[in-house]
């Protein structure tokens, strides 16, 4: 067994020393400043022991690491008629782009892009008022954290909701093709507070935990998903989870993982760990940048790839 807890604090006093950060998301207004310095890293072991180092318990605006709960929650709701609305596919284009949706009819290719998390906020927010649909979100995260002092930064939410003019754009276009029930605002304000909520790395790689034991909420708990529900959506993180950029996370990191432009990324090694790792400063397709190389670090350390012969690694 690889000692997690040293490689850990190793791949944090690197990424603390490492001289290119990155550059901070500008385009939500509070994000351009928060300081690129930081870096924090949390591993969860299937033995339900935590290693942190660095950052591990500043909290952080969680942005689209937000979908992998919430696809969770909407698969709850409406189970695979979802599959209707969205697709399955990567996309190879950038979290916000529109281009796809006019040549798809409106369908948009994956959850994890902007477009298809819309639709999954849309279907999270049937029967509800959208107060109560982020509150029902929000305390599903809690309760997979295991703890209550998860929030929503709602400085966040509210500068997401004056400058989003392309989610704008996005759910009236789907509005426009007739897959988007709600009025557009609603669903919106749904997807900005998803996306505003505030964790640190800790509380995200205890919330990953069910992704990790296929579908249980910690180590001999109780069930959250079907353990096929979980194997499909670590496939989805894994080939849609990064944007763009996921062939390339898979290559450099081998493991299911979802970014978001906060600096945060979630990484699950199905079976082993829970991971997550938050830098600000991010790469050119929305990444962060130092969250990326301190993966591929731990999982060259460890041995986690999901391609690596099983028992053939270093744990
Ligand atoms: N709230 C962000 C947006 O919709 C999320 C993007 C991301 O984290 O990749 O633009």
């Amino acid at each position: 067994m690889a000692d997690i807890g040293r490689i850990v604090h190793e791949v944090a006093q690197e990424m603390a020393a490492h001289p290119e950060r990155g550059e901070v998301a500008s385009y939500i207004p509070p994000l351009a400043h928060v300081d690129p310095g930081q870096f924090g890293l949390c591993i969860v072991t299937s033995d339900g022991v935590t290693h942190a180092a660095g950052d591990a318990e500043e909290p952080f605006s969680i942005q689209s690491v937000s979908k992998v709960f919430a696809l969770t929650q909407a698969l709850g709701k409406v189970g695979d008629t979802l599959w209707r609305r969205v697709g399955r596919e990567p996309s190879g284009t950038p979290f916000n782009s529109i281009v796809q949706l006019e040549r798809e009819q409106g369908i948009p290719r994956n959850p994890f892009i902007n477009a298809g998390a819309l639709v999954v906020s849309d279907v999270n927010l049937a029967g509800h008022e959208p107060r109560v649909a982020i509150g029902e979100l929000l305390r599903f995260i809690r309760y997979l954290a295991e703890d209550e002092t998860i929030v929503i930064d709602e400085t966040v939410a509210r500068a997401e909701q004056e400058t989003g003019f392309r989610n704008i754009a996005l759910a009236n276009y789907m509005k426009a093709f007739g897959n988007l029930t709600h009025a557009a605002p609603l669903t919106l304000g749904v997807y900005f507070h998803q996306c505003a909520i505030a964790m640190s790395c800790r509380q995200l790689a205890m919330a990953g935990r069910y992704l990790m034991l296929g579908g249980l909420h910690s180590p001999g708990g109780a069930r959250v998903i079907s353990a096929q529900r979980a194997r499909r959506i670590n496939a989805l993180m894994l080939t849609c989870g990064h944007y763009d950029a996921s062939g390339d996370f898979a290559f450099r990191v081998g493991l299911p993982g979802k970014s978001g432009v906060g600096g945060g990324i979630l990484a699950i090694a199905p079976g082993k760990a829970a991971i997550a790792v938050w830098s600000p400063g991010l790469n050119e397709c929305g990444n962060s940048r130092l969250g990326t190389l301190a993966l591929e670090r731990i999982a060259e350390a460890t041995g986690w790839s999901v391609f690596s012969p099983s028992g053939s690694g270093r744990s």
